[in-house]
């Protein structure tokens, strides 16, 4: 074997990486207050370190979003949890992700729900998040290509929806494709600074629902932001909006 072909775990023999997802779970999610045992549980079951580039890999479970290609960033640890927490998922649901990305946050939402649909608008990124995911065996996942500011109506109606981007306003398509009950968590704001919105469907009313700051890549499309937003250098990262000071800005 020739140095060009070493594995991530090759790159980082001393990271014992399932010792550092344990403690990810315990000290930056569980410690912050994110308390259901089901969420804590997939945290700790999905290897993070897969989903980076490997020269990542060894900064897999640190606290902050991490780069993934093409301009985009996969969010951090806490933010997963704590956007899969608000859609108290059961198991039954039948789920919708917008930016699906490198496919951690479908990979943890596939353990608790029964199907995830997640549409990635780079078709780069959503072959090698496709390719990934079946690779690791999340096969309750289907990655498809598109412009996800519409949703994906073939096949609504969902119990849920995350929205892994932040938007301008809660896009439209998206709260048409609820199904009664479904719960819809969506990062709305400016492109340097959102809150983190809750809307759930019941009896045909929208109850809204401000849950906390945060800071996202833009989402882009009809109702998203015109392309070239993420371009200022101001766009978010998929952050938490507290306790992220110390840690290096990831960029491209
Ligand atoms: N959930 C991802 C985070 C990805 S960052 C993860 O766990 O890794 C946000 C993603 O949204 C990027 O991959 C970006 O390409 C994608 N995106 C932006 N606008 C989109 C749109 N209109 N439709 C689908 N995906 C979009």
């Amino acid at each position: 074997m020739n140095a060009e072909a070493k594995s991530p775990i090759d790159l980082n023999p001393h990271v014992d990486f399932a010792a550092a997802r344990s403690e990810m779970v315990a000290k930056q999610i569980r410690a912050r207050g994110v308390s259901s045992a089901r969420v804590l549980d997939a945290m700790a079951r999905v290897p993070r370190h897969e989903f980076v580039p490997p020269e990542s890999a060894a900064s897999a479970y640190f606290d902050e979003p991490l780069p993934i290609g093409g301009g985009q960033t996969i969010s951090q640890p806490l933010m997963v949890a704590v956007m899969t927490d608000s859609l108290a998922l059961n198991g039954s649901e039948h789920l919708l992700e917008i930016g699906g990305g490198s496919g951690y946050q479908a990979a943890v939402l596939s353990l608790l729900a029964r199907e995830v649909v997640t549409v990635e608008l780079q078709p780069e990124l959503a072959r090698a998040c496709r390719q990934r995911l079946r690779q690791l065996g999340f096969l309750n996942v289907r990655v498809e290509e598109g412009e996800g500011s519409l949703g994906w109506p073939a096949s609504a109606p969902y119990d849920a929806i995350l929205v892994s981007a932040s938007a301008p306003a809660v896009p439209p398509p998206l709260v048409e494709q609820l199904a009664e009950g479904g719960r819809l968590v969506v990062p709305v704001g400016s492109t340097e600074q959102q809150d983190l919105i809750r809307i759930i469907k019941r009896g045909g009313l929208m109850a809204h629902e401000k849950l906390s700051a945060c800071r996202f890549v833009p989402l882009l499309g009809r109702y998203g932001w015109p392309a070239g937003a993420n371009d200022s250098g101001a766009a978010g990262h998929g952050d938490s909006h507290h306790d992220t000071s110390g840690h290096g800005t990831p960029r491209e």
